[in-house]
């Protein structure tokens, strides 16, 4: 298939944005903010020195499964990243008050020195929740919202990083693991092809996609066809969940062919909020969830 990786213009995000509230007006304050979020990144323009892997340790890496790089290794353009922070904060504070956080605070505590943005941005790629609870103490908002705020503002660095990397996949061959073969990142969503309705995978940390299996869990391995049920719902033929009853994890999945608009996959991932709810309520929880256990 056609890798849906392929970036998509300010104006195809427009498109799919403002199709998704015409069909869906209960997202409307959710993704006018998403909507200035994907714009704002897709018109950033990081310049990132290419990070160097040696040809030995490539073939290393490969034959024990391990991806290219440790997400701590990506690079970050700091002036693009803190203007990038600098827009977003700006977006989050809506003229109707469409989205429930005011990131004037965040703001306000970078603008008088009292956070250095560069922790924060660090901080995600460190898995370093210590910064984030720091931040949330001295602005009032939650340490969700600040890593939500410092991963978005870092991400256009990390698609340019793995825009160099990933062609030193190509001489590789298959990866059949359950994580990004380019940083090691837990998939966070699935898509269907437009051709064969074969599956692809999307790291939650810098959106590579990469084939699997149609029937086999990537958060337990767990390959048994009758285990994996799906939820699917005739009123949104274009997702379905993705259940595993081994480790009881679900994958949202959107199906290409069923899709009347263009894919950008961190939209419908955050669009989707109902079917994280109704997989819930079933009793599944998140593949990016700690506590799986393979
Ligand atoms: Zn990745
Ligand atoms: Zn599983």
């Amino acid at each position: 298939m056609t890798q849906p990786r392929s970036k998509k213009s300010p104006e195809e995000i427009e498109t799919a944005v403002s199709q998704l509230k015409s069909t869906r007006p209960a997202y409307k304050a959710l993704l006018d903010f998403y909507g200035n979020v994907f714009i704002a990144q897709a018109t950033s323009t990081p310049e990132i020195e290419p990070i160097p892997i040696a040809g030995d340790l490539l073939s290393a890496r490969r034959q024990e499964g391990l991806p290219l790089i440790d997400k701590t290794e990506f690079r970050i353009d700091l002036a693009a990243a803190r203007r990038l922070f600098d827009a977003l904060c700006d977006a989050a504070v809506l003229p109707e008050g469409g989205l429930s956080v005011d990131a004037g605070p965040l703001k306000k505590v970078v603008a008088d020195g009292d956070i250095d943005p560069e922790n924060l941005f660090r901080a995600v790629l460190n898995d370093d929740e210590a910064a984030f609870a720091d931040a949330a103490r001295k602005t009032g908002l939650e340490s969700a919202v600040i890593e939500f705020f410092a991963y978005n503002s870092i991400k256009p660095s990390l698609t340019v990083c793995r825009d160099h990397l990933s062609p030193h996949l190509d001489a590789t061959g298959d990866w059949d693991k359950g994580y990004c073969p380019v940083c090691g990142g837990l998939p966070v969503l699935s898509a269907l092809s437009i051709d064969a309705g074969a599956r692809r995978l999307f790291c939650a940390v810098c959106w590579h996609d990469w084939s699997a299996p149609r029937m086999r869990c990537p958060y337990c391995d767990h390959a048994e066809p009758k285990h994996h049920p799906y939820l699917h719902t005739t009123e949104e033929p274009e997702y379905r969940v993705d259940l595993c009853e081994n480790c009881r994890s679900y994958m949202k999945t959107v199906d290409l062919r069923q899709l009347p608009r263009p894919f950008h996959p961190p939209l419908e991932a955050l669009a989707t909020l109902h079917l994280d709810m109704t997989a819930r309520e079933k009793g599944y929880r998140s593949g990016m969830s700690p506590d799986i256990d393979p």
